[in-house]
């Protein structure tokens, strides 16, 4: 702790009311074999359940007993495939901590005892059990899974690392903790009928529409593709207050100022439409000035179908005899058909829509 308060004393101080047990691997109970330490769990559980959170009390239960049935139904199929003494996510884990087992040197003291020594400069010292499934850097101890240390003392003795995980983590007592069936029912009407009434909860309507969404931590980004990697040396602003700098006020910055509002007021009276208009002005008197259906999207389709008449009709009016005597003709040519079309219009109807022409000529031919 010493140390520690040497190097940030308000990390020292932050400690001092925490009991030990929440914080040091020397303190933290070890009967569990998890080394979970976050809540995620739950976390999980709440975002696995928001669908069916604000559901009507029946359509809610019954929404998340559907899922409890089907997971641990799915849980239990996977699990049959399992052919390692523990599940691929033990058995990963497993593989990455051995992959270090190579820095250090197990020296033999009991059958089941070694003497754990780091190769490395300043290399650490342990003492591992394999029988007691123990090390003195008490990883194995917490996880269940054995440490570094006790995978290079069972590699010397040849053995199987898995084979030394604890029970918690062997495939049977994952069948175990899943193997509870929840039963499929039928829906409501059939379910049995009871001669006594059962009153709904007391009710206080909240202010406001119910949050569906996690709080947030001030650190916590909120768009979801990854934000830009800061500049060097450039640190996140978020959860920091912000002071105006004409002002020196906490709150607003320079743009919200009143200072700057009264004066861009004062600009604004005097000059009248000669200071510069912000965006949202310059869109209004853009749609102000535009002719009906220059810009919009929607306009153009429209004329364009103006067009599509206005070219029906030319087409109709000149070829359309033509078209009627050559009926087989044009079938089978359909690309001359529309090249044969009156210029005027088509030229600009090609240059708006150029798919339209040949499905034309297809439908004038099928006259
Ligand atoms: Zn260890
Ligand atoms: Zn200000």
């Amino acid at each position: 702790m010493d140390a520690l308060r040497e190097l940030d004393e308000d990390a020292w101080l932050w400690f001092q009311d925490k009991s030990p047990a929440q914080w040091s691997r020397a303190f933290f109970r070890d009967e569990s074999k998890c080394d979970i330490l976050l809540n995620n769990m739950c976390e999980s559980f709440n975002s696995a359940i928001l669908p069916a959170r604000d559901k009507p009390i029946l359509t809610m239960l019954e929404k998340i007993r559907m899922d409890m049935m089907v997971k641990n139904a799915n849980r239990r199929v996977v699990c049959e495939k399992w052919k390692d003494f523990v599940g691929p996510r033990i058995k990963k884990i497993i593989d990455k901590i051995g992959q270090r087992a190579t820095q250090y040197r197990a020296h033999r003291s009991g059958e089941f005892i070694f003497q754990i020594i780091g190769t490395g400069e300043g290399g650490s010292k342990h003492a591992v059990d394999l029988g007691l499934h123990t090390c003195t850097c008490k990883r194995w101890q917490l996880s269940g899974i054995p440490c570094v240390h006790a995978i290079c003392a069972i590699r010397f003795k040849k053995q199987e690392a898995a084979l030394y995980c604890d029970d918690f983590l062997m495939p049977s007592s994952y069948m175990e903790a899943y193997n509870p069936i929840i039963y499929p029912i039928a829906r409501e009407d059939n379910w049995e009928l009871v001669d006594y009434s059962i009153a709904p909860p007391p009710y206080k309507q909240q202010a406001g529409r119910p949050k569906m969404k996690r709080h947030k931590k001030p650190g916590e980004k909120e768009n979801h593709p990854p934000p830009p990697t800061p500049k060097e040396g450039k640190l996140s602003k978020a959860g920091i207050k912000m002071f105006c700098k004409i002002c020196g006020q906490q709150g607003h910055n320079k743009l919200g100022c009143p200072i700057t509002k009264a004066k861009k007021a004062a600009a604004g009276e005097g000059t009248s439409s000669g200071a510069a208009p912000n965006k949202r002005q310059r869109n209004e008197v853009n749609r102000a000035a535009a002719p009906k259906g220059s810009t919009n999207v929607k306009d153009q389709v429209i004329r364009s179908r103006k067009t599509w008449k206005k070219i029906k009709q030319t087409v109709e009016s000149t070829s359309g005899p033509n078209v009627g005597a050559s009926t087989s003709q044009s079938n089978q040519q359909p690309p001359t058909q529309s090249s044969q079309n009156p210029a005027a219009g088509s030229a600009q109807w090609k240059e708006s829509e150029p798919m339209q022409p040949s499905q034309a000529s297809s439908e004038y031919a099928a006259f």
